[in-house]
């Protein structure tokens, strides 16, 4: 019978699935094995597992990203976004398959480690293994060097296709740029990696900077990019030691991307000024890409560095902004004293922000453009290992109020604040608010 042949078949397909999601070896899964991997962790796991693709390569291959959680498939309000992106160089290899094994750590994990389990019931987790799928398959052969394979079909860098926050990037945008752009959009990230090697460092945001700036790009929130930093390479088999690669020293393992060298529309700095995500970016490996058989030591040295980094996802300040009735209210710019974005940060379609700020005293500032200010202290603790920030709601005591979407400027934002001093840079702010607030009611 026709049923009976199907059902059949459809047992042994999952029992394949189950079989490849039971086995990850240790060595490299080109795309056919990857996306099988992936469809396998889904079909064994399919209530903890979301499984989708974001976009397309320059030939066609998926963006495939598998999220995690308690509820995989949908943002909860009260839940952070949490994402690892690897590959985006394609001959850059160890992020792409130690994500794999995450993968394979968390999903078998749940329900059986306490740890995991709440991280997984507290935070949803994107993973995307291959930013740049045709640059990996461009790259025949294990290489520890730079090769063509770093740049997508089109030739063009993605670590350095992005909209910049201090110049004009002329770069044509790539679909596999764009189809990460868009995603960001989407989602309300709070925290973030891009796993790269050729180097053995956590460096953080900013990349760039306008004019000639000696030595050092400090973000408003340096302290927490430092911390961010230091909780990966303190929590890696080596990295915090700061010997890098061939004479490369980095003190505590970790350091600014701009006092490394300078580079123009990278991912990370996209991610602070534009998709109010703050990411660092991970160097793993010395060699770009390994022989095989070293990437289960890879998977050791980095394995509780990957889960702590994730549970500072849990850091600072989060809450919902509401009207007199309840309602949320989206972008009100909700930011901590002294540490303004010159893209403000603003509460999503729920009326959410998340701010992620060290232990301390803060004063938290929800301003309804053109409208009306609240100002709330708070006392952040060291709340990481209960898997949720301070919770402070702000609710406005009229009904109804709107918030127009502010676009934030897709120019360049930094360069006039090099010409501004310490004490100008208030004044500055306000500028800029009333920037959006010129937009937000044309
Ligand atoms: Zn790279």
């Amino acid at each position: 019978q026709e049923c009976s042949r199907f059902c059949l078949w459809d047992v042994v397909g999952i029992l394949c699935l189950l079989s490849v999601a039971a086995a990850l070896d240790f060595k490299y899964h080109h795309t056919e094995e990857l996306e099988a991997y992936l469809k396998g962790v889904h079909a064994a796991y399919p209530s903890l597992t979301h499984l989708h693709s974001i976009g397309r390569s320059v030939e066609g291959r998926d963006l495939w990203v598998l999220a995690l959680g308690r509820f995989p498939t949908h943002h909860k309000i009260g839940i952070p976004e949490f994402k690892y992106v690897a590959n985006m160089h394609g001959d850059e290899t160890v992020g792409r398959e130690i994500l794999l094994h995450l993968i394979d750590f968390l999903v078998t994990s749940y329900r059986r480690d306490p740890v995991i389990t709440r991280l997984l019931n507290n935070t949803r987790i994107h993973i995307m293994p291959t930013m740049n799928p045709d640059g990996f398959e461009a790259t025949k052969v294990p290489d520890c060097y730079y090769t063509r394979g770093r740049y997508n079909k089109n030739g063009e860098d993605l670590n350095r296709n992005f909209p910049d926050a201090f110049e004009n990037n002329n770069a044509s945008i790539q679909p596999e740029t764009q189809a990460v752009m868009n995603w960001i959009k989407n989602e309300t990230f709070v925290l973030s990696a891009n796993l790269h090697g050729g180097a053995l460092v956590a460096s953080y945001t900013f990349d760039n900077v306008t004019g000639s700036l000696k030595g050092y790009s400090r973000s408003p929130d340096d302290d927490v990019f430092i911390h961010l930093a230091k909780t990966y390479s303190f929590n890696h088999a080596s990295m915090y030691k700061g010997m890098g690669c061939d004479r490369q020293t980095f003190p505590e393992g970790i350091t600014n991307g701009y006092s490394w060298y300078q580079l123009e529309g990278g991912m990370q700095d996209y991610n602070y000024v534009w998709g109010q995500c703050f990411e660092i970016t991970l160097e793993l490996s010395c060699c770009k890409y390994p022989p095989a058989d070293q990437l289960e030591k890879f998977w050791r040295d980095n394995k509780a560095a990957l889960i702590e980094y994730i549970k500072q996802v849990h850091l600072g300040v989060k809450g919902q902004v509401t009207d007199r009735n309840g309602n949320p209210i989206p972008n009100v710019i909700v930011e901590a004293k002294g540490r303004p974005h010159v893209c403000p940060y603003r509460t999503n379609e729920h009326g959410e922000y998340f701010l992620l700020l060290l232990p301390g005293t803060y004063v938290i500032n929800a301003t309804v453009p053109g409208f009306k200010s609240m100002l709330k202290t708070v006392e952040i603790p060291d709340n990481t290992g209960n898997f949720s920030a301070l919770k402070q709601d702000f609710s406005f005591s009229e009904v109804s109020i709107r918030s127009r979407a502010a676009s934030c400027p897709k120019t360049p934002l930094y360069q006039d604040l090099e010409l501004a001093s310490a004490a100008t840079k208030p004044t500055l702010h306000i500028l800029v608010l009333m920037t959006v607030m010129l937009v937000a009611f044309k």
